[in-house]
């Protein structure tokens, strides 16, 4: 080694984190359907059972979509138009956790993948603005759409102003009534919210009849969002997570997080954690790398954190559910609680769902990943630590990837092992901080 090279091999191994030049930034998602072992399941038909044809979907969502939905494809590219707003914030940093290892006392070294950064602060504008993109293109003027806590609805209300298309939105009454503040987010990005179930759709009418006083949830929002799309020609309805192009757009995270382990002059890591609700933001970091596990190149060990509350892989079952309660989406080959399941009100409303992406869930039953259930005071106490000695306020939702990581962080203190832990960290906490104090006093129930 010249002296050079081992000034330069220190210093990757002591930097605290590393940004790749905007022009590195992925210039194609990843589809992990052309490397599967097995193909997954098709959709289906929600009257006829058979499964969904392109046509089908065309109701519902813009041919670009549908077709990225149906691909089978391994890359495919980002358009220039979504690839100059992807430049506002990507590429995301990847940092060393150092002041967390020492915290810990753990021998292990971590790293965590940050997509707080974005513009409304969590990793849905990766799929939020190619969705309003495709739909642009293809004519569309208006969006529906659910959202839970906030962030998806934040983020196609962003991505709709900027490519000028209308954005109506159905959040879970829930956290309308107790989190104002993204609501008051969405309004900032010019869209319209009203809380769900409401009474201004015929789904949101009979769902209000059928659970009188219902606190509302992601199924039942995105039944009537999906039920005003399906009623103008110039609409369409768009969903957060779960489904394939989804996933697929969210791909951005994994391979930058690739391409920075070698600025760190380290190998991929043992071990991956990400939270999981519909799934987006796991398969996102996580498929790139299930990749690199396929072709031989890596062992990691892949671990979804779902929440206690709404444990669909490790307590649901596999086959076909509705992706919203009123049974009008198309059916999908899924770990799920069953459509009608209503999770307690976890702070983490972008976990409270009750089925996982049909990608994820056939990883999952391949073993091509693991998951874990946590609840949601061990991942406010994982939220807090890693707060105080980082300096980063996480997301409800992301505090679960960090429990999971740190269950094995401190085993690997236990048995005096070094492995390399990364942790996906999809969005920032500042509209959490309610959450964290309810934590802090002792009052949050443990569920
Ligand atoms: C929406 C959301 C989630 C959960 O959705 P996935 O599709 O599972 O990623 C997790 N973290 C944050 C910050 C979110 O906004």
């Amino acid at each position: 080694m010249t002296e050079n090279s081992a000034a330069s091999a220190r210093h990757a191994s002591e930097r605290t984190k590393v940004f790749l030049d905007e022009s590195e930034i992925p210039t194609h998602w990843y589809n992990i359907v052309a490397d599967l072992p097995t193909p997954p399941a098709p959709h289906l038909h929600p009257g006829t059972r058979e499964p969904m044809t392109a046509d089908d979907m065309a109701a519902l969502f813009a041919p670009g979509l549908i077709e990225q939905e149906l691909s089978t494809e391994r890359w495919i590219e980002i358009p220039e138009a979504v690839q100059e707003i992807y430049r506002l914030w990507r590429p995301s940093p990847l940092h060393r956790a150092r002041r967390l290892e020492e915290a810990l006392g753990t021998t292990a070294r971590m790293y965590y993948k940050y997509e707080g950064e974005s513009p409304v602060g969590s990793h849905k504008t990766n799929s939020a603005v190619p969705q309003v993109y495709f739909n642009k293109n293809a004519g569309r003027t208006r969006l529906t759409t659910e959202t839970g806590a906030g962030q998806w609805g934040a983020a196609l209300a962003f991505a709709s102003q900027v490519f000028g298309l209308t954005c109506e939105i159905f959040q879970v009454r829930n956290t309308y009534e107790n989190k104002p503040y993204r609501s008051l987010l969405m309004r900032t990005f010019g869209a319209q919210v009203q809380p769900s179930p409401s009474m201004n759709t015929a789904a949101g009418r009979d769902l209000n009849a059928r659970f009188p006083g219902t606190s509302g949830s992601l199924g039942m929002a995105i039944s009537e969002a999906v039920e005003l799309a399906l009623q103008d020609p110039n609409a369409s309805y768009a969903l957060g997570s779960v489904l394939n192009h989804v996933a697929l757009h969210q791909t951005v995270i994994g391979q930058e997080a690739i391409r920075q382990f070698a600025g760190f002059g380290e190998s991929l890591p043992d071990h991956l954690f990400a939270c999981a609700g519909g799934g987006s933001n796991l398969a996102g970091i996580a498929f790139p790398f299930i990749r690199e596990n396929l072709e031989g190149r890596a062992h990691v060990d892949v671990v979804a954190c779902e929440p206690a509350a709404a444990p669909s892989m490790t307590q649901g079952e596999f086959r076909y559910d509705f992706g919203d309660v009123s049974g009008t989406t198309p059916l999908m080959k899924m770990y799920t609680l069953g459509n009608e399941f209503v999770p307690d009100p976890v702070h983490a409303g972008g976990l409270r769902y009750h089925g996982m992406a049909p990608l994820v869930s056939h990883c999952y039953h391949e073993g091509l990943v693991r998951a874990v259930a946590i609840k949601q005071r061990e991942a406010f106490e994982a939220g807090v630590l890693f707060a105080r000695a980082e300096g980063i306020v996480r997301a409800s939702e992301s505090t679960h990837a960090i429990a999971g990581a740190l269950r094995q962080a401190r085993a690997a203190a236990e048995d005096g092992t070094s492995p390399v832990i990364l942790i996906g960290v999809s969005g920032s906490g500042q509209l959490d901080l309610p959450a964290y104090a309810e934590f802090l006093s002792g009052d949050m129930l443990d569920t």
